[in-house]
């Protein structure tokens, strides 16, 4: 049992709300909610720019975030890390810097039929533009890539693939390092990891992985909102085209021609979210003091016993099935709409998710206009499984 995690979560002790919904986005750590507010209240000054105390403080603080991701993440340089505004901006970075200087008509684009709409949008947007070809790798019915069809898709025209790490809808872990290997067995492809779901669940090495790209959430990891991370290999973040132009991104600008900073600047432009980059650093270094492995462990041991007292709730089906899976219990009732699921359980102070979860071909898929879905974090325990099992019960007996 992990020792005190409440106590790190002060919305646990203000709210009598069960919160299983920690897939769309985490409670907020003690440590990172002081940092913010320590900015705010006491210590606001812009970065990079100034050189009076306040500005040179923040500045350290803002930059030692990176070298605490930088860590995290094990890469190999500390520019390799990119502050940007979530998963969904890390991706369209990728997908509108790299993408357009190096996607041409022919081309193919591969995705996963699991993807979140931020890792299929704007790799269609791109396909558009260029030309290319988007494709879809195939899952099977318990929600697993299918690796050797997976494999029948790659050949010399393949120049990007992306796929998420552990799935939001079905809790799916996918074999991300085989992946790669095959990537580079058959393919001349980049290879881009969505690990939004990862992180906080699992230990994520860039290194062991070699992924090219990987991007990540603050939100996710009790962290704060509009803060994420973009992971890239520095040869290929030196090679891409800015993205945003204007302060900050710079080296000399004239009228005639502007040239641009070294990395991570390079790709970093305007005032950024300050405040929420120094909450979290603290955030991930409280993951880091816990240990991943800890946190696998016990969260594994609470999504087994989740499946098997949901069993217990009549007419209940499992969405998402794999073998390999994390944190996630994605389920339908009968022909209980997944919204009338979620909304009594939020009567009973139950907070769990419903709909498709920016995830629309995959519910096209398992045939279902949506789910129900109740996601763990560390902080949750056994009494928060048996909650949501008894009010799913009593929920089945209203409906008959
Ligand atoms: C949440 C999520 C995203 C999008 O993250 P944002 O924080 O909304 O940018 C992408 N992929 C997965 C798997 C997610 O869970």
């Amino acid at each position: 049992m992990l020792e005190s995690v409440s106590e790190n979560f002060p919305q646990i002790h203000q709210s009598q709300i069960t919160y299983l919904d920690s897939a769309a986005s985490t409670l907020k750590c003690k440590a990172m909610i002081e940092a913010v507010t320590k900015y705010y209240r006491e210590e606001t000054a812009n970065i990079h720019r100034g050189i009076h105390d306040l500005s040179e403080i923040n500045t350290t603080r803002y930059e030692s975030t990176r070298d605490i991701i930088h860590n995290f993440l094990n890469s190999k340089a500390r520019e390799e890390i990119i502050f940007t505004k979530g998963t969904t901006e890390s991706i369209n970075l990728v997908a509108r810097t790299w993408g357009e200087a190096n996607i041409k008509s022919g081309d193919e684009i591969l995705i996963s039929a699991m993807e979140h709409h931020s890792n299929l949008v704007p790799w269609q947007m791109l396909a558009e533009k260029s030309g290319a070809t988007l494709k879809i790798i195939p899952i099977n019915d318990k929600g697993e890539i299918l690796l050797d069809s997976y494999e029948k898709l790659l050949s010399d025209k393949t120049k990007i693939i992306s796929v998420v790490s552990i799935s939001n809808s079905l809790g799916t872990i996918n074999p991300i390092k085989d992946m790669i290997k095959l990537a580079r067995k058959n393919s001349p492809a980049l290879f881009m990891v969505d690990a939004a779901q990862a992180v906080a669940h699992k230990r994520v090495d860039v290194q062991e992985l070699d992924c090219d790209f990987l991007a990540f959430s603050g939100h996710k990891i009790f962290g704060p909102t509009g803060t994420g991370i973009l992971y890239g290999k520095k040869e290929l973040l030196e090679a891409m085209p800015p993205f945003h132009g204007g302060g900050d991104m710079i080296d000399v600008v004239t009228y005639k021609k502007t040239t641009y900073n070294h990395l991570p600047h390079k790709l970093e432009a305007g005032t950024p979210h300050i405040a929420g980059f120094l909450g979290l650093g603290p955030a991930i270094e409280y993951v880091q003091r816990i240990g991943l492995n800890n946190i696998f462990e016990y969260e594994n041991e609470l999504l087994n016993y989740g499946h098997e007292k949901l069993t217990t709730v009549p007419g209940l089906k499992f969405i998402g099935t794999a073998e390999a899976k994390a944190s996630i219990l994605s389920f339908v009732i009968k022909d209980i709409h997944p919204h009338d699921i979620a909304t009594l359980a939020n009567k009973y102070k139950i907070a769990i998710r419903t709909g498709h979860h920016c995830t629309q071909p995959l519910m096209d898929f398992f045939k279902v206009p949506a789910t129900a879905r109740a996601s763990i974090s560390l902080y949750n325990t056994k009494e928060d499984i048996d909650k949501l099992t008894e009010t799913l019960i009593k929920i089945t007996e209203l409906f008959g």
